[in-house]
């Protein structure tokens, strides 16, 4: 354990967001954990076993292997598999017991087609135009409602303009609300039954609190954060982020003025120089963009600037301000470590993405421990 690379992941951490999230809920509204991407990186099951203990029995994956995984693992809620699932896989869904989104009415009428049971959600395009049956096709939804085969648990909808402030988006996102529940409204004057209702993602549940549903489906909040550093500090202060990505001191080099190091003799020594080698790379998720000094990591607490280009498995950071660095020493790309800390929106902003992308591209060389 802590061999090379590994991910701390913080219990403690885990459990407050779980109970901040919970106490933002109306009574009656249950948190589905999103755990696609192998859980935002924080790794499947673990992350899955973590939340069954804290009473998260429903999740939301992306695909029906995930979904799978998860149900092996002894998950035994709802687990509902958010994308396209090819109909080749529609025996797994079957055998694992996996809740199907109905993506749009063809989907509906093979998923139908398979010719026994099978649970679903059904999607509801209400403007985002990614999957949905669209919110105004009443006939359509009716005619998914009444498949014989489809076990119709479900409706939902994802709002697409939550993570962004400007009138138009909030405008936006208050029209997607409007359509959502117009088109449930709907299906009682159909005399079909409105089944569990679900809209909110993590900053939905910060933005929108007063909606009427079942469930609301949470991935990046759970894991400490909203997507940059800002929304968090504007939206959910209180999150405490789960992850921690530490590597080892794999070797350290004096360099003389003027000597180069790493591909295309990306660093140049401007002064004696003494660079600190370390055990992770892009393969294991630090963005190549953090190069030539525009991500740091942290040493003895203090905070290091890359040097040159990042490797593969290996980058290099600029230590001669930290004369007691050894061969062995632990750095921190991600977390705390004395008085400083870095966080994934941190290293989200220096590599031009959001901290979701920065957590799912955790790779499977870190070693994840979980943590009290
Ligand atoms: C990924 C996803 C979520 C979770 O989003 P977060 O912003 O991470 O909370 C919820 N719903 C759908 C449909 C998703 O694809």
């Amino acid at each position: 354990m802590k061999d090379r690379a590994w991910l701390e992941l913080s219990r403690p951490a885990l459990a407050h967001n779980v109970a901040l999230l919970r106490a933002q809920l109306p009574p009656g509204c249950g948190l589905m954990a999103v755990v696609k991407g192998n859980a935002y990186g924080h790794g499947l099951p673990g992350t899955a076993i973590e939340l069954c203990k804290l009473g998260v029995h429903d999740f939301c994956v992306a695909t029906a292997e995930e979904g799978a995984e998860l149900r092996r693992q002894g998950a035994q809620g709802t687990i509902l598999v958010l994308g396209y699932t090819n109909p080749s896989q529609f025996l797994l869904l079957e055998a694992a017991q996996l809740t199907q989104t109905v993506v749009d009415g063809d989907y509906a009428a093979a998923l139908n087609a398979y010719g026994r049971p099978l649970a679903v959600h059904i999607k509801l395009d209400t403007g985002m135009h990614r999957l949905g049956v669209p919110w105004q096709e009443g006939e359509m939804l009716e005619r998914i409602f009444r498949y014989p085969n489809l076990k119709v648990e479900g409706l939902f909808t994802h709002l697409c303009a939550d993570d962004t402030q400007d009138e138009e988006a909030v405008a936006f996102s208050r029209e997607q609300i409007r359509r959502f529940y117009q088109a449930a409204g709907g299906l009682q004057a159909r005399g079909l039954a409105v089944p569990n209702l679900h809209i909110q993602s993590s900053y939905g549940v910060f933005r929108h609190r007063d909606l009427r549903c079942r469930y609301v489906r949470a991935g990046i909040a759970l894991y400490g954060m909203l997507s940059t550093t800002e929304d968090t500090e504007s939206y959910a202060p209180g999150l405490q982020p789960v992850l921690s990505a530490r590597g080892r001191v794999g070797a350290v080099h004096t360099l003389a003025a003027g000597e180069h190091a790493g591909y295309g003799l990306g660093f140049t020594a401007r002064r004696p120089t003494r660079l600190a080698v370390v055990t992770m790379g892009y393969a294991d998720g630090v963005p190549r963009a953090l190069s030539k000094g525009r991500g740091n990591m942290l040493l003895h607490g203090v905070r290091c600037p890359i040097a040159g280009m990042v490797c593969m498995d290996q980058l290099l950071l600029d230590v001669t301000d930290i004369p007691q660095v050894r061969q062995g020493d632990t750095a921190t790309f991600i977390g705390r470590d004395g008085s400083k800390t870095i966080t994934a929106c941190e290293v989200a902003a220096q590599s031009g993405t959001i901290a979701n992308e920065v957590l799912s591209h955790m790779g499977d060389r870190f070693q994840r421990l979980w943590v009290d």
